[in-house]
């Protein structure tokens, strides 16, 4: 595959010293903590099929803010920040773009069309990180919404008790569960990511009535194995949390080095399946690439080309997600 070496991303950078201690070496070759938060030469390598926008976010805005792709749920683009600032992040149109906070008319925008769309059930709550805006922010947008329709169903997706765990205050979960169904997805990629400080947070949300899940990517040389795997999951539910997700990479511009073939994910799931419970096992999914939908992998993969996996789409056709050798492009 022909690769070119542009311009980085736009990516910032960007490490919460919390999530920084979990690494025992700066090194991103030689720590799956580092290699999260620490920019390589690899990202300057740029594919011809990745994009800033591999999900097709952009395809599905509805307004400045709102992504709305599948019929009951739609998705709120609160802040433009993270706390750290994931190397292989997807949404890399947007995050760290100074975008900032959502906007009162930016709010109001996406509250009139959610008032003409009565399918929609469920708003989730993303960005960037909705946890970088103070609880007073939150509990105006999430009132707001539920203004709206106070049966909306609220996901927080937030890396933060990864990345801050502090920020997870008593008052945080306490605002949070004065509302009706409010579910948090948090987001570990690493069993160390499990400290007893994010043990605590995901306590606190429990204890105020917000349910838990977890996404986590398949990240090549960070928990591309199923030991890694085995030890994350089954840490997550011992904390408390459902996995959710694992996702295999998204076609992010400057993240080959990052992703894992699908045959791997596929082999790596088999072997899961044989050593954890259907509690501790995620669904392993991937969002097609130009926006085509997120889909899971096992159960849609109709073949394997010898240049791209063919799937079966949410529209029924079929979709091609590249078939990448696992060699070059490593950090
Ligand atoms: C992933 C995603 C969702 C949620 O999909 P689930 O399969 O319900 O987790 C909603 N909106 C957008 C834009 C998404 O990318």
């Amino acid at each position: 595959m022909k690769a070119t070496s542009g311009p980085v991303a736009r990516l910032p950078y960007g490490v919460t010293p919390a999530f920084a201690r979990l690494a025992r070496s700066e090194d991103p070759r030689r720590d799956p903590i580092a290699a999260q938060y620490v920019p390589t030469e690899s990202e300057r390598v740029t594919l011809p099929y990745e994009t800033d926008d591999p999900i097709g976010d952009t395809r599905y805005l509805v307004t400045e803010r709102l992504v709305h792709h599948y019929t009951d749920r739609a998705l709120l683009l609160v802040s433009d920040r993270c706390a750290t600032y994931c190397r292989f992040c997807f949404r890399r149109h947007f995050t760290g773009h100074g975008g900032g906070r959502i906007t009162e008319s930016q709010l109001e925008d996406a509250c009139t069309y959610l008032g003409g769309a009565p399918g929609i059930k469920e708003i989730l709550l993303s960005g960037g990180d909705p946890l970088m805006l103070s609880d007073q922010e939150l509990e105006t947008i999430i009132g707001r919404l539920k203004k709206v329709d106070p049966r909306y169903i609220i996901r927080v997706c937030t890396r933060m008790p990864v990345f801050l765990p502090s920020r997870v205050t008593e008052s945080l979960a306490h605002m949070l569960g004065s509302f009706d169904s409010i579910w948090a997805v948090i987001h570990a990629d690493h069993p160390r990511e499990l400290s007893d400080d994010l043990r605590v947070a995901v306590r606190r949300l429990l204890a105020a009535g917000i349910p838990v899940l977890d996404q986590t990517v398949l990240l090549r040389g960070i928990n591309d194995d199923a030991d890694t795997l085995e030890e994350l999951f089954r840490g997550l539910v011992r904390a408390g949390v459902k996995p959710y997700y694992l996702f295999q990479g998204d076609l992010a511009a400057g993240t080959s080095h990052f992703r894992v073939t699908i045959e791997r994910g596929i082999e790596l799931m088999r072997e899961l399946r044989s050593r954890l419970s259907g509690l501790a096992l995620p669904t392993y999914a991937v969002d097609l690439p130009r926006g085509a939908g997120k889909v899971p992998i096992e159960s849609s993969l109709l073949r394997i080309e010898e240049d791209a996996y063919v799937l079966r789409g949410p529209d029924g056709g079929e979709h091609r997600y590249p078939r990448e050798s696992n060699q070059g492009g490593h950090p």
